[in-house]
């Protein structure tokens, strides 16, 4: 009953959004920036090979009509480097942005460079110098070959989701064995070290920091926030030749205080995963913008009207802190 009631709001959203988008867009302020999230690009053989976790289940395909869709609405695609000069913008935005530094998002490369959209990638700092595969990559799989549902798979990755990392680590080694890390294909595999600084002088992407092991922040104590932003600063700064800016919280869970240590790392903009708009007053707001998860298995353009939504029904009915996403 309360899914149906859900998907009539949304239905509304939608609608309401589909009508007013042409005949409001110029009565809703200086600009409207809409962020999406998105973290993997993959193929329909390897969801079906069961080697990564699917999570959204975003292939290229649907990345390329994402993005055709977000032009025929008329959006604009604005870079991370935009959002600092906030009294040039005029209209409607899209901000493309990928979490946790996979390999699989080089596929987005001939895309943005046929339809020149910039993209922002969000890395996490040890999978990258590590080459270690992602851990929730690890549960999927290997539970999944032990024959477990779905469900029991997202049950325990939720579990785990608030562990520190070593213990995690430590869990998943005894459970499943010392190579399990060990990154199985193209698919799961995060960015090298050279791939990311061949990345960086690429003119349409733009890095941000994702924290150093993908640490739950407001788990943590504050000493060990500041290790987890500080150490990725550091460890991307000498990769990528400059500090980065800006930073994605790892499931989007943010806090005060986590924010706090987000500034007083010389980071100035943060990302959550709380639908929604990013307008000039919300962009003062600028440690809890936010982003709209793309979900590959939804309709694009009910997506891209309900995260535009003057009504905001989908952003007003998500929890506060979610740990939806990876
Ligand atoms: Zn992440």
């Amino acid at each position: 009953m309360r899914s149906l009631t859900r998907k009539a709001l949304f239905a509304l959203d939608t609608a309401v959004a589909a009508t007013l988008h042409p005949v409001f867009r110029q009565r809703l302020g200086k600009f409207r920036i809409v962020s999406f999230l998105f973290h993997a690009l993959l193929t329909r053989e390897e969801m079906h090979a069961g080697k990564v976790d699917p999570q959204q289940e975003t292939t290229p395909e649907y990345f390329r009509s994402f993005l055709l869709s977000l032009r025929s609405y008329g959006f604009r695609f604005l870079s991370l480097e935009e959002l600092e000069l906030p009294g040039e913008l005029h209209g409607d935005y899209a901000l493309i942005t990928f979490d946790d530094g996979y390999f699989n998002n080089v596929r987005s490369l001939p895309i943005i460079e046929e339809l020149q959209v910039p993209i922002s990638i969000f890395l996490t700092a040890q999978n990258v110098t590590q080459s270690r595969r992602f851990w929730w990559d690890v549960v999927f799989t290997e539970m999944k070959r032990r024959g477990s549902s779905l469900e029991q798979i997202r049950r325990r990755q939720e579990s785990m989701k608030r562990l520190s990392r070593r213990t995690v680590d430590e869990q998943l080694v005894a459970e499943f064995g010392t190579e399990v890390f060990t990154p199985c294909s193209d698919a799961d595999r995060p960015l090298t070290a050279s791939e990311v600084r061949q990345l960086a002088n690429h003119p349409l992407v733009t890095f941000g920091n994702h924290t150093n092991a993908h640490e739950i922040l407001p788990a943590r104590s504050t000493s060990q926030i500041t290790r987890e932003l500080e150490s990725a600063q550091q460890i991307l700064h000498e990769l990528i030749g400059r500090r980065l800016k800006t930073f994605a919280y790892p499931s989007g869970a943010a806090t005060a205080e986590v924010a706090e240590c987000v500034q007083n790392c010389g980071l100035q903009f943060a990302f959550t995963t709380q639908r929604g708009i990013i307008d000039d007053t919300a962009l003062r707001a600028r440690y809890f913008l936010r982003r709209n998860l793309v979900d590959g298995r939804d309709s694009i353009q009910s997506q891209i009207l309900r995260a535009w939504s003057p009504l905001g029904l989908a952003a007003a009915l998500q929890p506060r802190r979610t740990y939806a996403a990876q």
